[in-house]
């Protein structure tokens, strides 16, 4: 464990001192949501007995508290991803939102009849279902990237797939299934050549390694806070500063207006126009201590880290015969996870037997149904990794496979 002390990090980790079935925690279940550390977990609290109070909208003491409090929050995420602007960081529930949020409004303005909408086969349903809600709505088309016999992206596939048609490209920055990491870089460059914009889901991959969103060059970048130590229920949507005006609003109440006649409205400028309604203000201000803690390890460390696990972990785990692996074989081209089935035993059954061991996965589609047809598989098993994770951790994996295959056998 070069990277991390990983000894240290857990003892900063409440949560990790629960005893499933009387059994010591082993929390492989990262892609899904993250456990927070004693930071996060007290600033919760801080927010509400220090700076609870509506934003912008009233005079006094704790509201200006509460409002420095959030728009620093704004200006701690976009030096996180390397936005240029303030305005950029719009605060959503999830990435979930923030794509939803792009399909409505700039989607439902820019995308008409003949268009087509560029998605990748591995993409989770929310990355497909708010273009599925477009493409209908418009008659635009609807198109996938394929992937590569080493279940990369087929960057073959997507120049070819590429088109003046094309206006929007959507795609993950880190598959939650295969792992992979799409050359997101390359993938904006392109799409920009052909006047297409790029929208990011980058919910795997901010919490596992640096962003900087003026490097990629994308347009829209969605991610989560509860998959980066977080809590769940804030999230983040990054536009462009140059598309800021071209984005409508996706919802419309209070504070993100100008004027309000009985007929109509103007709205306020960004990013006010974008977040109507009371928004998340604790969930914003406790990002900010999960980016701390984030920061403090170093995300390069982190990501280093986990390439060390997953190494180890595919190593071991090809030694198991009965186990068959999806994604690229060298663990250079993915990031912490790895999905797998045990030969003949649903992934139902295999999660279900780990859980017994204390060991947390997830099994079934993992919101890629798409994905799972295309791989042949009903379902998989997943085990994913973050900063609190050991090598204990994958052995403990490796030894719950080997008494599933036991039981079953
Ligand atoms: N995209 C990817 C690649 C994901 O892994 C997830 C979460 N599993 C999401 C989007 C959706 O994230 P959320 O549920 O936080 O909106």
């Amino acid at each position: 464990m070069k990277y991390v002390d990983v000894e240290k990090i857990k003892k900063d980790f409440p949560i990790l001192n629960v005893k499933p079935h009387g059994k010591k925690l082993i929390y492989l279940d990262n892609a899904a949501t993250t456990q927070k550390p004693i930071e996060v977990i007290k600033a919760m609290d801080k927010y509400y007995e220090e700076l609870n109070a509506n934003v912008y909208r009233s005079p006094h003491y704790l509201s200006a508290l509460s409002t420095q409090a959030y728009e620093e929050a704004r200006e701690r995420v976009k030096k996180f991803i390397n936005a240029k602007r303030e305005e950029s960081i719009v605060f959503t529930r999830n990435t979930t939102e923030s794509i939803n949020f792009i399909a409505y409004s700039w989607g439902m303005k820019h995308i008409n009849e003949g268009d087509e909408i560029l998605l990748t086969i591995a993409e989770h349903h929310s990355n497909i279902l708010p273009w599925q809600m477009v493409a209908e709505a418009k008659k635009a088309g609807l198109k996938y990237v394929h992937l590569d016999e080493n279940f990369r992206l087929s960057m073959k596939d997507f120049k070819e797939k590429m088109s003046d048609k094309v206006k929007l490209v959507a795609v993950q920055h880190m598959s939650n299934v295969l792992g992979i990491i799409n050359p997101v870089e390359e993938i904006t460059h392109i799409a920009h050549k052909y006047g297409a914009k790029v929208l990011i889901d980058g919910a795997q991959s901010v919490p596992h390694m640096p962003i900087d969103v003026q490097r990629i060059g994308c347009d829209f970048f969605a991610f989560s806070g509860h998959k980066m130590l977080g809590p769940m229920g804030i999230g983040v949507l990054y536009i462009k500063e140059d598309l800021l005006s071209d984005v409508p609003p996706f919802l419309r109440g209070g504070e993100m207006i100008d004027e309000v006649f009985e007929d109509r409205a103007t709205f306020a400028p960004p990013p006010l126009k974008f977040e109507a309604g009371t928004p998340n203000v604790k969930g914003a201000c406790v990002l900010v201590s999960a980016i701390d803690y984030i920061e403090k390890i170093g995300l390069s460390n982190i990501h280093n880290h986990e390439g060390e696990l997953l190494e180890y972990g595919l190593q071991k785990m090809k030694e198991l015969d009965f186990v068959k692996l999806y994604g690229p074989n060298d663990a250079k081209e993915r990031g912490g996870l790895i999905s797998f089935n045990v030969e003949g035993v649903h992934p139902h059954d295999v999660a279900t037997i780990l859980d017994e061991e204390g060991i947390a996965v997830r099994s079934g589609h993992h919101c890629c149904l798409p994905l799972m047809r295309y791989l042949g598989v009903p379902a998989t098993v997943r085990a994913s990794f973050y900063l609190y994770n050991d090598f204990d951790d994958i052995d403990a994996l490796v030894e719950g496979l080997k008494k599933v295959r036991k039981w079953f056998k």
